[in-house]
């Protein structure tokens, strides 16, 4: 029998809540399926136990996490701990070591589920958003001095490598080739942004030509937001920088009905180090503890992790049960117009599968 150990970090808030629904559905699965097992061990790793011991995961907490196949991942935020602590001190902490640089968002209005665009649904938004997530504007660099004095200075520089850039654009170009309609839409700010992301340019064209059955087209972020809301179905595969793609793929998600449906694998494809998958949503303070968190997004995750192990028969069935439970109205939960709870979608999720 197959076996695959997953480290899950369920974190904070209702991280907590869809982990602990994403691995009863996938062990569930991984029962029915029979060819292979999944041994979960978890970790506390988080805001409460900052609170214990001053770090968001212990400092080994890498080479804990290094022997695993892959890691399933909830959210991290506390509301009475800075949010770049927390989001620093632990799922920044594991993307960047373990050089998770293929961040993957699938958006689909799944049937049963309301778009808010008027005239949308199923089939008129299915894209790929590929995110750079090692580099870019969320990389680390720059500083504060005259900290309190009048003259008081920040700087948050965007980092562009070329190796960074050609490895994301490499990435997508793939991803496009392997959908049917063979097109990637290039997101940039090269009319503002006139040193990196006219590097991003340049870089994007150059791959290009190693893809000549992939057509692609260039669009400026703002001009995207625009695009995505009133010309969904002329978008595919699309691939952003760290922070454009991030603000991006929380727009998709919204436009596809719902946070709480939205899968993300952040991706070492090399498989040099373990990959991480999580819903894209946060801790959702407002909703944490009443049982409502909707768990489709960290089931769609899960999807993606079983695809990453090379469990495709465990994916697609798994992908098949989302679908039927998005279908019902009565496993809505209430960010979704219903009101079921998480366990009521656990249980609907188990008996689809
Ligand atoms: P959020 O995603 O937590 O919540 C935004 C809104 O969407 C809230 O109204 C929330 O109730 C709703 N929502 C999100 N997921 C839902 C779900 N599964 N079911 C039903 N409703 C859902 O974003 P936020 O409020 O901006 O951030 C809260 C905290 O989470 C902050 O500390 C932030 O830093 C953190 N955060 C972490 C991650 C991560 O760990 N990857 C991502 C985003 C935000
Ligand atoms: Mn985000």
């Amino acid at each position: 029998m197959r076996k695959h150990r997953i480290a899950a970090i369920p974190g904070d808030g209702i991280g907590k809540e869809v982990v602990a629904a994403g691995v009863e559905a996938l062990t569930a699965l991984a029962a029915l399926d029979g060819g292979f097992e999944l041994e979960f061990e978890h970790f506390d790793w988080g805001s409460d136990y900052y609170k214990r011991t001053g770090l968001m995961m212990p400092a080994d907490g890498l080479e804990k996490l290094k022997p695993f196949d892959a890691i399933y991942f909830g959210s991290v935020g506390a509301p009475d701990l800075p949010d770049h602590i927390t989001l620093w001190g632990l799922r920044l902490a594991i993307c960047q070591p373990f050089d998770q640089y293929a961040n993957v968002r699938p958006t689909r209005i799944l049937a049963g589920i309301d778009s808010p665009l008027r005239n949308a649904g199923v089939g008129d938004l299915d894209w790929v958003i590929v995110r750079e997530n090692t580099e870019g504007e969320y990389a680390g660099q720059g500083g504060r001095s005259h900290r309190g004095h009048p003259e008081e200075v920040a700087t948050e520089v965007a980092i562009f490598t070329r190796a960074g850039v050609r490895r994301i654009m490499r990435f997508a170009f793939r991803t496009a080739q392997a959908r049917p309609r063979k097109f990637l839409t290039v997101v940039t700010k090269s009319n503002a942004q006139r040193n990196g992301l006219v590097m991003w340019d340049e870089i994007a064209a150059e791959v290009a030509k190693e893809f000549p059955d992939v057509t692609w087209d260039k669009m400026l972020v703002d001009a995207m937001t625009v695009r995505m809301t009133m010309k969904p179905r002329s978008l595919d595969t699309i691939v952003a920088t760290n922070l454009h793609a991030d603000i991006l793929s929380d727009l998709a998600a919204a436009l596809a009905g719902s946070m709480g449906i939205a899968p993300t694998a952040n991706l070492n494809p090399e498989r040099q180090f373990p990959s991480m998958f999580e819903p894209i949503h946060g801790s959702a303070f407002d909703i944490t503890g009443m049982g409502i968190a909707n768990p489709i997004g960290t089931f769609w995750s899960g999807q993606m992790m079983l695809e990453h192990l090379g469990e495709q028969a465990a994916a697609d069935r798994l992908m098949r049960a989302i679908e039927t439970v998005a279908a019902n109205k009565t496993l809505h939960t209430p960010d979704l117009g219903g009101n079921a709870r998480t366990v009521d979608v656990t249980a609907g999720l188990i008996a689809a599968l």
